[in-house]
């Protein structure tokens, strides 16, 4: 079985509070892109094989594939194995829910594999075990994702716009953005009034609320995110913002060309730059 396992940005972002269990409520507008990963998944007698075309990414038990797959065998009671390879095209460490949207492409193809027909909701309560990311990448889309980031509800399209992504080679930790977030002096994005202008098909005005509160921590220790985010906007982007912890900076483009041009000036100073869209 072959499924697409597609990237995300998040086009707001915003960290309620920070629980008693060390994990923070979050309410985050999350977006599926063309750009994916290819998972392919075999049936075989016994164990989990992981593999991965990127050196960036560990095979076998690191992988957040294998995760997924033990969790579906175990949750069936399967008597078999599974062999996966993944073809890797999503920046790693970058944001974008590369490694969640693995574990959920394996989830689906399992669920068809082993012929499971397990409901969307099932599907993401054995997705939170496996990653916060992870049950929005079960459907994918345009949702809102709240309580500790596996919570999913669906939201109206936002449409198809085209995006840039740019990502800098610098390593972002999660946990230490989130470690170095001052709650008390962040100014919340609007995320309900996201959500009203999404449902009046006001992508514009969608965005005119956006926000992204990791970026004050990311942000102000590395002053190329913002340098990216200007350069974007001075090449025609109309919103310019850094995905999830980051480091990748994403631009929503009206015109193709300007998207090109805009790719092919990052080019000369940074490996990962990428043209896709929302879908
Ligand atoms: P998120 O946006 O969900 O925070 P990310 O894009 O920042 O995720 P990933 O690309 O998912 O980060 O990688 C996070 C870590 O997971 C890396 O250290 C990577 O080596 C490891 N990893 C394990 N399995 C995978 C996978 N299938 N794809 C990518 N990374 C993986």
């Amino acid at each position: 079985m072959t499924e697409n396992a597609y990237a995300k940005i998040n086009l707001s972002l915003d960290v309620v509070r920070r629980r008693d269990d060390g994990y923070h409520d979050v309410n985050m507008i999350m977006q599926s892109l063309e750009l994916h990963d290819t998972v392919h998944a075999e049936f075989t007698d016994g164990g989990i094989e992981v593999t991965c075309d990127s050196g960036a990414v560990p095979n076998g038990e690191g992988n957040i594939a294998y995760r997924a797959a033990r969790l579906m065998i175990d949750k069936c009671g399967a008597d078999c194995g599974v062999r996966i390879h993944i073809e890797k095209r999503i920046p790693v460490c970058a944001g974008l829910a590369g490694g969640s949207t693995d574990g959920a492409a394996v989830i689906r193809a399992m669920n068809g594999l082993l012929g499971a027909d397990f409901d969307a909701e099932t599907l993401e309560s054995i997705a939170a075990k496996v990653g916060s990311d992870v049950p929005f990448c079960i459907n994918g889309g345009t949702a809102l994702a709240f309580g500790t980031g596996t919570d999913i509800k669906k939201l109206p399209p936002f449409g198809n716009h085209i995006v840039l992504l740019v990502k800098p080679p610098i390593d972002v930790p999660t946990p230490w953005v989130y470690k170095n977030l001052n709650l008390g002096a962040i100014v919340h994005p609007d995320i309900d009034g996201f959500i009203s202008a999404l449902s009046r098909g006001d992508a514009d005005a969608a965005l005119a609320t956006s926000g992204n509160v990791l970026e004050s921590v990311t942000a102000s220790k590395y002053p190329i995110i913002e340098k990216i985010k200007s350069e974007m906007t001075n090449r025609g982007a109309k919103f310019a913002m850094m995905s999830g912890s980051g480091p990748t900076v994403f631009g929503i483009f009206e015109k193709t060309t300007d998207a090109e041009n805009a790719a092919r000036f990052f080019k000369k100073s940074f490996d990962e730059v990428i043209v896709t869209k929302t879908v």
